[in-house]
């Protein structure tokens, strides 16, 4: 493998023990920043009994404190100063020259600062991405998101820049509008959530377009949802755009630290940026070897204003034992996310896992795109309904096809459903993240 392969050569390639000597340097040089700068991560710290000093080799890391999502929020909470960021803040307010936020879909969201520095780390972490799904000068990107707080594809913009792309920002516009500007300019590569991708597939067939014939975009990459790492979804969406689909993951805390190289063999963690471990949700231990799922832990390094260190994140993942044919050194993961951990609910006392259940719908081609699961409680007993749409062509197989969904789902998912199959299109569509997963069960407390 030739150099041109990497972004960045010396540390893709770097060996294990010299990579991990590098992330303990840039763990410690985080921690003792984050103590020194940050009220917040001083009282964690101070209250745990931890300072710098007491970090004196790469197995001390598991005694510094975790934090979550709540943690943020308590800190930036109630207008503390300086506002809106309060005590994570570890740069004066003047050195803040970015602002995003979380959806706050589960309450108020959480505010990210960054500095210039931060934010082009940032756009470095999704070249790094781009350059290894294969993105080179001469491609034309276009991006069909909204621009606006959230941070969605804002990185993978400036990074499209960073190596040379030219980057079309498909801002306001809507489906149809989209689809066209990619037509008349010719793009080549784009950016979006898998929920997205199908849809502007669809869209386009209604206008007489067909996305593999008559456009040329060939490399997407998805981001927002765990599509991109499941098989059948990944499927769908490479023959509805005649293009190759690489997976990408990050968030507004974290940053972009997973993606997939153009071999697809899984996501590889940017291990020169990020530092992610997986716990063993039992026993609270690091798991180093690969084939068991656990709870991913993650470091930003070099990120100062807003520093997100040992953040739980509350997904699920697990280490690959495969050696990716691109000769990088980063670690891959199994299966991408495999669900926040709080969506892995039980059910009848039975894991399950949504992202199983899309494995099962997507691979069978009478069905749509959409689905939706709610699980319910009648007395004692959990209910799941699976409700799928049937495409037109397909309306008199039902029985058949829900012979194949049913036994398809008892062998993925060891559960038992009620199928409902609703006419093609009835299901709710979105543009941003798909809530297909319902669980309206009564709270336990
Ligand atoms: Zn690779």
């Amino acid at each position: 493998m030739n150099s041109s392969e990497y972004w960045n050569p010396l540390l893709e390639t770097m060996p294990r023990e010299k990579l991990r000597q590098l992330q303990f340097k840039k763990f410690k040089e985080i921690f003792t920043w984050a103590y020194d700068n940050s009220r917040f991560y001083h009282k964690l710290y101070s209250d745990a009994g931890i300072e710098p000093g007491d970090l004196k080799i790469y197995e001390d890391i598991k005694k510094v404190p975790k934090m979550e999502k709540a943690m943020m929020r308590t800190a930036q909470g109630e207008g503390k100063d300086p506002f809106p960021y309060g005590d994570i803040l570890s740069v004066p307010l003047e050195q803040v020259t970015a602002y995003r936020q979380t959806s706050g879909t589960t309450g108020q969201p959480v505010y990210q600062a960054d500095t210039w520095q931060d934010w082009e780390l940032s756009t470095e972490a999704y070249a790094y991405a781009l350059y290894a799904q294969g993105y080179r000068a001469s491609d034309r990107i276009f991006l069909p998101f909204g621009y606006n707080i959230f941070i969605a594809f804002w990185a993978y913009h400036y990074a499209g820049e960073k190596l040379g792309c030219e980057v079309v920002p498909g801002g306001v516009l809507n489906t149809e509008a989209r689809i066209l500007k990619i037509q008349e300019l010719k793009a080549t590569a784009m950016g979006a959530t898998p929920t997205y991708v199908l849809g502007m597939a669809e869209t386009a067939r209604k206008m007489g377009i067909d996305p593999p014939k008559d456009l040329l975009i060939r490399k997407i990459t998805v981001a927002g949802e765990p599509g991109g790492s499941i098989p059948a979804t990944r499927k769908r969406m490479e023959d509805a755009w005649g293009a190759k689909v690489f997976d990408q993951v990050g968030s507004t805390e974290i940053g972009h630290w997973g993606w997939e190289c153009r071999f697809q063999s899984g996501l590889h963690v940017n291990e020169a940026l990020y530092l992610v471990e997986i716990e063993d949700t039992d026993t609270g231990e690091p798991i180093e070897k690969p084939g068991k799922r656990g709870k991913m832990v993650v470091t930003t390094f070099n990120r100062m204003a807003q520093p997100c260190i040992r953040f739980d994140v509350k997904d699920m993942i697990q280490w690959n034992s495969r050696q990716c044919d691109c000769g990088r050194t980063f670690r891959l993961l199994d299966g991408g996310i495999m669900g926040r951990a709080d969506d892995i609910t039980k059910v009848k006392g039975v894991l399950l896992s949504p992202t199983a259940i899309e494995e099962v719908v997507r691979d069978i081609p009478q069905l749509s795109n959409e689905y939706q699961v709610v699980v319910t409680k009648k007395g004692d007993i959990d209910n799941i309904t699976l409700k799928v749409e049937i495409l037109p062509e397909y309306k008199n197989d039902e029985a058949a096809i829900r012979t194949v969904l049913v036994d398809q789902l008892r062998v993925k998912t060891n559960l038992g459903y009620n199928i409902e199959f609703h006419e093609y299109e009835s299901l709710p569509r979105s543009q941003a993240k798909s809530r297909r997963f319902q669980d309206q069960r009564p709270k336990q407390h």
